[in-house]
């Protein structure tokens, strides 16, 4: 009765494993799946085992023919192989991940780097256009840096670009996508947002910058400028956005810097210019 008992719950146990590990959605699913396929095998043999233990009896020989020691010794090899060799591929899948992760992040500030960024915002974009989303894609680039380094030293130079990737995390959301595109030059890609909204985003990263607590002393308040462009018309790629985006940006370098400038090239009209 006892052994009835154990052989239950091991079935069950392995039973509940297995829809556990069949629910589970990471990106090496179908290795996660095998494993699954392998516990549920191995939960039906063991409820098996214990329905014959039950009806049939161990001296039976069709119990022993299907649940004997040679068939359980067996069963249990092949699930040793399958189990471990599925770990091992599952552990390779998942540093894989983390390497690609790794090797798409800026070392400095944390954020997306130009190869992340750029895979990530064509991804998105195309995306937002499927659905009809409007995108605003920004191009941003940190206000006369080099006097930073100059006067303060390249560590200082390096706490100002931590505090403004920290200011764009801090007011970008969840859907966003930031990345550092070059030296202290950042692209974004803004989900549901037009140019205009765009601007007054660009406008509370440039505040959250100046109130960062980790700026170096005596260097004021630094600041960036921004060009910005949307997908209001929808033909332009990633590439084609990013240039518009970059030419609003320099006008907002010549027009005096610390401002946003919305690109609106596309539709051959002026860029407006926001402070
Ligand atoms: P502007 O307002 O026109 O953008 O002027 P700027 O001085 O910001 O631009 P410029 O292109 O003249 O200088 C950018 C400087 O950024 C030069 C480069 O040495 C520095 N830089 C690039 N990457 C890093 C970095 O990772 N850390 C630090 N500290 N400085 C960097
Ligand atoms: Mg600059
Ligand atoms: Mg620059």
């Amino acid at each position: 009765m006892a052994s009835i008992a154990c052989l239950a719950m091991m079935g069950a146990a392995i039973g509940l494993a297995s829809v556990e590990l069949w629910r589970e959605r990471a990106t090496s699913w179908h290795l996660v799946r095998s494993l699954a396929v392998a516990t549920a095998v191995c939960a039906v043999y063991y409820l098996g085992r214990t329905a014959g233990l039950a009806l049939l009896g161990p001296e039976s020989p069709t119990f022993q023919l299907l649940f004997g020691a040679g068939v359980t010794l067996l069963m249990a090899m092949v699930l040793l192989v399958v189990v471990s060799s599925s770990i091992t591929a599952l552990n390779n899948a998942r540093r894989t991940e983390d390497l690609k992760e790794l090797a798409s992040r800026d070392a400095l500030t944390g954020l997306l780097n130009r190869g992340g960024y750029l895979q990530q915002a064509q991804q998105r974009l195309r995306a937002n256009l499927d659905a009809g989303v409007e995108t605003a894609i920004v191009m941003a680039d940190l206000d006369r840096f080099k006097a930073i380094n100059d006067r303060f030293g390249h560590d200082a130079g390096d706490s100002v670009i931590r505090a403004f990737s920290d200011a764009c995390r801090s007011t970008l959301r969840a859907a966003d996508l930031v990345g550092r595109y070059g030296g202290e030059e950042f692209a974004m890609l803004l989900t549901g947002v037009d140019a205009e909204e765009g601007v007054r985003i660009a406008q509370r990263i440039n505040a959250a910058l100046a109130e960062h607590s980790g700026l170096p002393d005596g260097a004021g308040a630094p600041t960036a400028s921004f060009g910005i462009v949307d997908t209001r018309n929808k033909a332009a790629g990633l590439q084609r956005l990013m240039r518009e985006a970059d030419r609003a940006l320099y006008e907002a370098k010549a027009a005096g810097r610390s401002r946003a400038v919305v690109g609106l090239a596309m539709a051959g009209k002026e860029a407006r210019l926001t402070s």
